[in-house]
C-alpha cells in the first residue's frame, strides 16, 4: 500500500486562532531571529514570515525589554492586518517574566516552556507551577519543548544510575531518549495536575540527530496522544540543513507522526528567514499532505539544453508563482493546487507537459526552434519567436484567470 500512515488521533490544541493536532492540517510555524526588544525589526520579520505562509511565528522572550515589547509587537502586527499567533519562547527567567510581563502573558497566544532549564533543583517545580498557572490564568496554550542540549541533567543521572544497576543495561543512547520522552511527559503530567487541560498543552522532543530525532519522535507518539511539534534542533545551513530537516520530519510525517512542524535553518549572513517557511511548505507539499503554491515541474536539464533559456524560464515562472500567491490566494481560491510544467526538450518535454495543467516543452539543442504547450493534457498552441517566455507567461495568466477566477 502507499501513502502515509493514517495520522496518530492528537488532541486538538488551539494556538491563537489556528488549531494544532485533532483534526487540522499539519501547521507551518517559524521563529524570528530579531531583538525582540527591538519592536519594529521585530513586527517586519514576523510580518514577513506570516506573509510567506507562517500560521504560528515564536519569538524569544528572555528579558523584561523584550517582554515588555510583545504586546506592542502584537498591536502593531494587528493595525497592519496580520493576525498571526506569537508564541513567547522562555528560558530560565520565563516564570518571572511571566509573572512581572501580564500584557505579554495576554499578548501571547502560546507560552514554550523547556523544562530543562526552567530552575533547579527545588525551584524548578515553582517555577515550572508559576509558568503553568499564568498560563492557566490566561487560558494559553503551553508547549512543553525538550530540547537535548538543554536536557533536564537530573533527570539523566538518575536515570542512568538506574540503567547501570539493570542486569541487561540499555545503551547510554537510549537511556538519553528515554530521559528526554520522560521530560516531556512528566513535565505534561504536572501541568495537567495543576489544572491544565490536554487541549492546551503540545509537546516536542527536538535532537539534532537524524536517526535519533525519528527514534524518540516514534517512542512519544506511541506513550501519548498530546499534539506534537516537529523539528531537528540545530538542523544547520544551506542544503544539509534542509536535507536533514526533511529527511527526518519526512520520514515521521509518513508514519502519521506530527501536527506542527518548524524547520530549524541556520540562515546565510544577511540570508532571508523566510526560508525556513517555505521549506517547511515545500515539504508538506510534495508528501502530499497540504497545497500552498502551484507545483512547478521542471526537468534538471542535461546535454540537451545548453542555451540558458530554459533555466531562467523555470526559474521565471517559479518566482512568478511565489511572488504572486499572496494575491492570487485571495483572488483565484484553488489555484494553489494547480501544477506547471517546463520542460528542457523533446525526450520528456511533450509527456510531462501533459501531465501538468499546463506545460511547456522547449526546444532542445538541434530541435526546431518551436515550444509546444499543453493545457489540461491536450496540446493547445505552438510557441515560435524571441520572446517564447513572455509568451508562456501570458498563457498561464490566462489560464488562471479562465480557471480559478470568478
Ligand atoms: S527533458 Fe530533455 S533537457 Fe530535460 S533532462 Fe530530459 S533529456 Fe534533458
Amino acid at each position: 500500500m502507499s501513502g502515509p500512515i493514517e495520522r496518530r488521533n492528537a488532541v486538538g490544541v488551539m494556538v491563537g486562532n489556528v488549531k494544532v493536532g485533532g483534526d487540522a492540517p499539519i501547521v507551518v510555524q517559524s521563529m524570528t531571529n530579531t531583538d525582540t526588544a527591538d519592536i519594529q525589526k521585530t513586527v517586519e520579520q514576523v510580518a514577513d514570515l506570516a506573509r510567506a505562509g507562517s500560521e504560528i511565528v515564536r519569538i524569544t522572550v528572555d528579558r523584561d525589554e523584550s517582554a515588555a515589547a510583545v504586546p506592542h509587537i502584537r498591536d502593531k502586527l494587528l493595525a497592519r492586518g496580520v493576525d498571526v499567533p506569537l508564541v513567547g519562547d522562555f528560558h530560565y527567567i520565563g516564570h518571572k517574566l511571566l509573572s512581572e510581563h501580564p500584557a505579554c502573558a495576554e499578548a501571547l497566544a502560546k507560552y514554550r516552556i523547556n523544562p530543562g532549564n526552567v530552575g533547579f533543583k527545588a525551584k524548578r517545580d515553582t517555577q515550572f507551577s508559576q509558568m503553568i498557572e499564568v498560563a492557566n490564568t490566561y487560558d494559553k496554550p503551553v508547549r512543553i519543548g525538550v530540547n537535548w542540549g538543554s536536557l533536564d541533567q537530573e533527570l539523566l543521572t538518575k536515570l542512568m544510575d538506574e540503567n547501570a544497576e539493570n542486569g541487561s543495561p540499555w545503551s547510554a543512547a537510549r537511556v538519553q531518549r528515554e530521559a528526554i520522552i520522560q521530560s516531556a511527559l512528566l513535565s505534561a503530567q504536572r501541568a495537567e495536575e495543576l489544572g491544565m487541560g490536554r487541549d492546551k498543552i503540545i509537546l516536542s522532543t527536538k535532537v539534532s540527530n537524524v536517526q535519533h530525532l525519528i527514534d524518540v519522535y516514534a517512542d512519544l507518539a506511541a506513550r501519548c496522544d498530546y499534539a506534537l511539534h516537529l523539528g531537528l534542533t540545530e538542523a544547520g545551513m544551506g542544503a544539509k540543513g534542509i536535507v536533514a530537516s526533511s529527511a527526518a520530519l519526512g520520514i515521521l510525517l509518513q508514519q502519521g507522526i506530527g501536527d506542527t512542524i518548524r524547520i530549524s535553518l541556520t540562515p546565510e549572513p544577511g540570508g532571508d528567514r523566510t526560508l525556513e517557511v517555505e521549506v517547511a511548505q515545500q515539504l508538506l507539499q510534495t508528501m502530499g499532505f497540504r497545497q500552498f503554491l502551484p507545483v512547478v515541474t521542471a526537468c534538471p536539464g542535461c546535454g540537451r539544453t545548453t542555451s540558458t533559456v530554459f533555466q531562467e524560464l523555470a526559474r521565471d515562472i517559479q518566482d512568478h508563482l511565489n511572488t504572486s500567491m499572496p494575491i492570487w490566494r485571495e483572488k483565484y481560491p484553488g489555484v494553489e493546487g494547480m501544477s506547471v510544467a517546463v520542460m528542457g526538450c523533446i525526450v520528456n518535454g511533450p509527456g510531462e507537459s501533459k501531465h501538468a495543467d499546463i506545460g511547456i516543452s522547449l526546444p532542445g539543442t538541434g530541435e526546431t526552434p518551436a515550444a509546444p504547450v499543453f493545457i489540461d493534457g491536450e496540446k493547445a498552441k505552438t510557441l515560435r519567436g524571441e520572446d517564447i517566455a513572455d509568451q508562456f507567461k501570458l498563457m498561464v495568466a490566462e489560464y488562471i484567470e479562465e480557471r480559478f477566477g470568478g
